[in-house]
């Protein structure tokens, strides 16, 4: 990695995961209070990129009030010989793992969604220009993806300029997306995968088919491919589909093989089109989580930009902690945004016919998806806030799960349970394997010793444990 002596704070992969809590940050930029805000990558000719430039059009950080939120434009160009537009997308992505190098700049999320804070500690070091964010960038991404000859950044906190590029960056993610509806996941041997967020979520991988695009909104099939070709040794690799074990919940043998090793272990097998049994696992990437509503025996669907309780009362930040952590979590689902415009998706499940509710945040954009003859049976909370009013609404409105709820067949597959905790945006890894401690037989364990209290199970993989002293304690109230 090179070399970042002349920078006022430390940039190191070491930092990657970092949180800035609201109390410890100097200003934000991005996040749920501004509606404005995007990163952007354009691959352009060697001629109309200046490698090097950063430019700052609006306020710079020393003019922002402390404790602020901003708006915020990240809008990256590049160039080179071997660089093509697939690989935009890709080189986005990336903006989020490298600027959460830079001590003290957290990032979260993706395209129009992006939340980036900056510390007071590091500020207080001398990070206290837009410049050496940009400059840390260019050095990052020209040393790990060398294909990039020129690079230039333009950080945009000015709000009418800011609005003005949001509408294109928009336009150009609705481009690239649109150029994989065309192609079924039959008509390919590979689909491909990523392991860029493993570092927060060790068990997860993305797979990315034509008909499935990657839970982050970012990559789609196109971009994974270029990715994997112009990059074979980085995050996305292409994964040989195998044996159609079952077509209709998109299970094949090729996918299992390589979430079992890439997860090592952990994840045994996986569904593409379905939220029971074997669903997809999420990072806390996602743009949206799918929950079951058990009541209805079908879905809601709520989006990051969500604000307050779904229709089963909880939040989306409340959901996430159940949904991502590169867990397996039946009846949560983390899922991008243009699965929903697939042809399969949720095929298993029933598909749309399966979707009882969705946040009105999330309609406005999807509603080119919604089957025409189900535009008028799915409420937003506008129209159903509870499940009381939900189940009187698919009723009224005669949803395909009306009978069912009419019925009152509990039938339903088991309720998930959210874990009501912490408001925070970002899902942490809950591991998934009970603690395994050698040296001790499972008969010195008394049998009243809760091994996963609270519901929560401990991953120790590739961990050595050295044991000076064990002492165990009952307890109080634990009966035997
Ligand atoms: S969410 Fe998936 S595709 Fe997106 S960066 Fe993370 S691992 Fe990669």
């Amino acid at each position: 990695m090179s070399s970042f002596e002349e920078f006022p704070v430390e940039i190191s992969p070491a930092f990657e995961g970092q949180r800035v809590r609201k109390e410890d940050m100097y200003v934000e930029f991005g996040g749920p209070n501004v509606t404005k805000k995007f990163e952007l990558v354009r691959v352009k000719s060697l001629e109309e990129v200046e490698d090097g430039l950063v430019r700052i059009i609006g306020p710079d950080m020393l003019e922002l009030k402390e404790g602020s939120s901003n708006p915020l434009g990240i809008l990256i160009d590049v160039a080179g010989l071997k660089i093509d537009k697939d690989l935009e997308g890709v080189i986005e992505r990336r903006i989020h793992m490298y600027t959460n190098y830079i001590e003290g700049i957290m990032h979260l999320n993706q395209r129009y969604d992006i939340w980036c804070r900056i510390s007071k500690k590091s500020f207080k070091k001398g990070l206290t220009s837009l410049k050496w964010w940009g400059l840390g960038l260019i050095r990052l991404f020209k040393a790990e993806m060398p294909y990039i000859e020129k690079m230039q950044v333009t950080f945009i906190t000015d709000p009418v300029e800011v609005g003005k590029m949001f509408e294109e960056a928009i336009r150009i993610y609705s481009e690239r997306d649109a150029r994989a509806r065309g192609l079924r996941d039959e008509e390919v041997e590979l689909f491909y995968g990523c392991v860029l967020c493993q570092s927060f979520a060790p068990t997860h991988v993305c797979i990315i088919s034509p008909e499935r695009i990657s839970l982050c909104g970012a990559l789609t099939w196109f971009d994974a491919r270029a990715a994997a070709n112009i990059d074979p040794k980085g995050p996305n690799f292409p994964i040989p589909k195998g044996e159609p074990l079952d077509p209709v919940k998109g299970e094949w043998s090729g996918i299992n093989e390589v979430v079992q090793k890439k997860s090592l272990g952990t994840i045994k097998r996986v569904y593409l089109h379905s939220a029971f049994e074997y669903p997809h696992t999420s990072c806390g990437c996602f743009e949206c989580i799918m929950f079951y509503i058990p009541e209805v025996d079908g879905f809601g669907i709520v989006d990051r930009g969500f604000r307050g309780g779904a229709v089963n009362g909880l939040s989306f930040s409340t959901m996430a902690s159940q949904t991502g952590g590169g867990m397996q979590s039946e009846g949560f689902l983390g899922i991008g945004i243009e699965y929903m415009r697939s042809r399969k998706f949720i095929q298993a499940d029933g598909g749309w016919k399966r979707i009882a509710w969705i946040s009105s945040t999330l309609r406005e954009r999807v509603e080119d998806a919604i089957p025409q003859e189900l535009k008028d049976k799915i409420p937003t909370e506008n129209e159903a806030k509870n499940i009381e009013e939900l189940k009187k609404y698919l009723i009224q409105h005669k949803h395909p799960l009306a009978g069912k709820i009419i019925e009152e067949k509990p039938e339903a597959p088991p309720t998930p349970q959210p874990i009501p905790q912490t408001p925070q945006p970002i899902p942490q890894p809950i591991p998934q394997t009970p603690v395994v401690i050698p040296q001790i037989a499972s008969s010195q364990i008394p049998p009243s010793i809760p091994t996963a209290a609270g519901g929560i199970r401990i991953v120790l993989q590739g961990a050595r444990i050295k044991i000076g002293k064990l002492i165990i304690k009952r307890a109080e109230g634990v009966k035997q």
